[in-house]
């Protein structure tokens, strides 16, 4: 006969799976050092800091469970973002791809159908091809003839309308603003909005970084995001929320979207810290950006000082063109990251954000130009180094985000 077990080795064996399950997260954390980390990063505006402050804020949160619609602050940040948007309702969801993704699903109702797009557009590059599984859809990405923004012109040349058995019609244009921190002319968005609607084609923005254009520009929410039937709007990027992305559209458009979050295993349940922590970085952050901008533009002017051809820069963001300098991106990454107080350099793109300092700014320009200066002396002369293969069979648009180092961020 086996010994019958006792209580106390009952209570033993409890404690000792109670002594394996816990565990102390904070051991190590230093975190006024990754705090100056990102202060000098460019990686991305994703890296952005949640503040004591903002935590604060946070703490006082409703406890509500979100998937019963039963979190009061949750709700309040979707009724509010759905109203500054004039939509009638909104969904906060943990990221962007989902806010995107859970849009086009909803928009689209049984294949054969496609999605027309910017060919350089997250939802086409940078989504893991979720439209295809998701969605069942077939992409359409399109070159912008201008190479910068895509135009009703050719909107119009590349939408599948007939409903010949060959094709795909399309049923919904993603537009993205900004896309690659470019401002998408609001007359032009207009334009193609009253194509879409004239041929039954659904409108969704990417604005992921649509705060950047109300700041840049002093134009208001409603009025950027009227043309569209749907608008994702990332928290966790310039905004600086830790996480989170909301989709806004009509009542019937978000009861269905929040039917797929369901389905995709994206419903949460005591969510009012995140929605607290994205509030206090709309009241606090988004004053911010246009601060942003300019350090971008200090940025920019420093860079062209320093005889760097600059490829694109509006909003938060510097595409510059290194090996005009003779610099290549790999070296100044490694350069960047052996300075005494490091800079943080991940390619062609340079991106600021509310928590990086000027000093950063500074330091960067310094050592383009220190580089610039030895690359000189090395015999490079500017204007004679063979520029990228780009135009092959993209006429006007060259891939401007070249990337280094080892970070990969969207
Ligand atoms: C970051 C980003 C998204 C969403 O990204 P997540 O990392 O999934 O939050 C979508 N579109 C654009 C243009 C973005 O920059």
């Amino acid at each position: 006969m086996s010994p019958v077990p006792t209580l106390t080795d009952l209570q033993a064996a409890r404690a000792k799976v109670a002594g394996e399950v816990g565990v102390d997260v904070l051991k190590g954390v230093d975190v006024p050092k990754s705090k100056t980390a990102l202060s000098r990063s460019f990686n991305s505006d994703t890296i952005t800091y949640p503040t004591d402050e903002m935590m604060s804020y946070a703490i006082e949160a409703s406890r509500g469970d979100d998937v019963y619609k039963a979190d009061q602050c949750t709700l309040a940040l979707e009724a509010h973002v759905a109203r500054i948007t004039g939509k009638a309702a909104g969904l906060f969801c943990a990221s962007g791809t989902m806010t995107n993704q859970l849009a086009i699903r909803t928009h689209l109702l049984s294949p054969p159908h496609s999605v027309l797009c910017d060919a350089r557009a997250h939802v086409h590059r940078n989504e893991a091809g979720g439209i295809a599984h998701h969605s069942q859809a077939t992409t359409l990405p399109v070159i912008p003839e201008n190479g910068h923004h895509l135009t009703l012109k050719d909107v119009k040349s590349a939408a599948i309308l007939s409903e010949d058995i060959h094709g795909a019609p399309t049923r919904l244009i993603s537009l993205e603003n900004t896309l690659n921190g470019t401002i998408f002319p609001q007359d032009e968005i207009v334009a193609i909005s009253e194509f879409a609607q004239s041929v039954g084609i659904k409108m969704h923005l990417d604005g992921a970084r649509i705060w950047n254009v109300a700041a840049e520009t002093g134009t208001s929410m409603q009025v950027l995001c009227d043309p569209f039937d749907s608008v994702s709007l990332c928290l966790s990027k310039g905004i600086g929320a830790p996480i989170g992305s909301i989709l806004v559209g009509s009542q019937e458009f978000i009861a269905r979207a929040r039917w797929f979050r369901k389905m995709f295993g994206g419903g949460w349940r005591q969510s009012g810290y995140l929605a607290a922590a994205a509030a206090y970085a709309l009241t606090h952050n988004f004053p911010l950006l246009a601060g942003t901008h300019a350090l971008a533009r200090k940025l920019e002017a420093g860079l062209r000082d320093a005889g760097v051809r600059i490829m694109s820069s509006e909003t938060n963001m510097v595409f510059f063109d290194a090996p005009s300098v003779g610099i290549a991106y790999d070296e100044l990454t490694e350069r960047a990251a052996s300075l005494a107080e490091p800079l943080y350099v991940g390619g062609s793109r340079l991106v600021i954000h509310y928590q990086t300092a000027e000093k950063a700014v500074d330091d960067l320009i310094d050592l383009v130009r220190v580089m610039a200066g030895e690359k000189r002396k090395e015999g490079f002369v500017p204007g004679q180094t063979e520029q990228q293969p780009s135009d092959a069979g993209y006429p006007k648009l060259k891939e401007v985000f070249v990337r280094s180092g080892i970070k990969s961020t969207a």
